[in-house]
């Protein structure tokens, strides 16, 4: 008798793992499965380091509108905007300038200026680095957005393709596309990389929309979304 029951312990113990395991599984109801997801999604940003580049800055103002208007101060006001929704989600944000400033001196090249600029994201081992620009061209009937990347990085284009989409839903600009190019920051950046050229400041009514706090809002908006969108497809 006592054999017996020793038997059946032993039997229970080494059951027991078995029986808990498929009445655990037996425990999760789909619904529990869906909400799981839709937190993975919503949490998608959580902890990701995001290198925002205000393109120009100090002595460089990058394009200037008929009216005045510097590339510089819109690129910064736009990056701004965009650092507080992604750190509302809890991302880790760093941008390359918070004021009206050059990253690396006043005398600096080109090549080192934006060289400092990538250096920043190559440092920190950043998820992503997004450079924010405003186009500009002679003729000034030239209008819309365009968003370039490098393609050399993987996951640039991805990245690319979301962010004109979300951007271009935003502010109803024309869609010029994603396109290749190796401007110098994405051709030395170690992550998905893209360079947003949100609109254009040698076109009159595109100039007067970036004077605008709201356009400016939905520009960061569009570039918020277009990151949510790549995170949720990479995670
Ligand atoms: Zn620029």
């Amino acid at each position: 008798m006592q054999r017996r029951t020793a038997i059946l312990i032993v039997l229970i113990i080494f059951m027991l793992p078995a029986i808990c395991f498929a009445a655990e599984n037996r425990a999760v109801p789909v619904q529990g499965a869906r909400q799981t997801e839709t937190t993975s999604v919503k949490n998608v940003l959580k902890g990701k380091t995001i290198v925002i580049d205000p393109g120009h800055g100090g002595s460089d103002p990058g394009a200037i509108g008929k009216s005045g208007l510097a590339e510089k101060d819109v690129t910064l006001a736009i990056s701004t905007e965009l650092r507080k929704l992604l750190e509302d989600k809890s991302a880790v944000v760093i941008l390359t300038r918070t004021t009206d400033r050059d990253v690396h001196s006043r005398q600096a090249s080109d090549a080192q200026e934006l060289q400092s600029r990538v250096n920043i994201a190559n440092k920190a081992s950043a998820d992503v680095f997004v450079s924010v620009h405003i186009d500009s061209f002679v003729d000034s009937t030239a209008k819309g957005t365009t968003t370039y990347f490098a393609p050399q990085l993987v996951r640039g284009e991805l990245l690319a393709s979301k962010i004109q989409q979300s951007l271009v839903e935003q502010i109803n600009l024309p869609d010029r596309g994603f396109r290749e190019n190796n401007f110098y920051v994405l051709k030395h950046a170690t992550m998905p990389a893209v360079l947003a050229e949100v609109a254009f400041i040698s076109n009159p009514s595109e100039e007067a929309k970036l004077q605008q706090p709201d356009f400016i809002k939905k520009a960061a908006y569009g570039l918020f979304t277009g990151l949510t969108r790549f995170f949720s497809i990479v995670g």
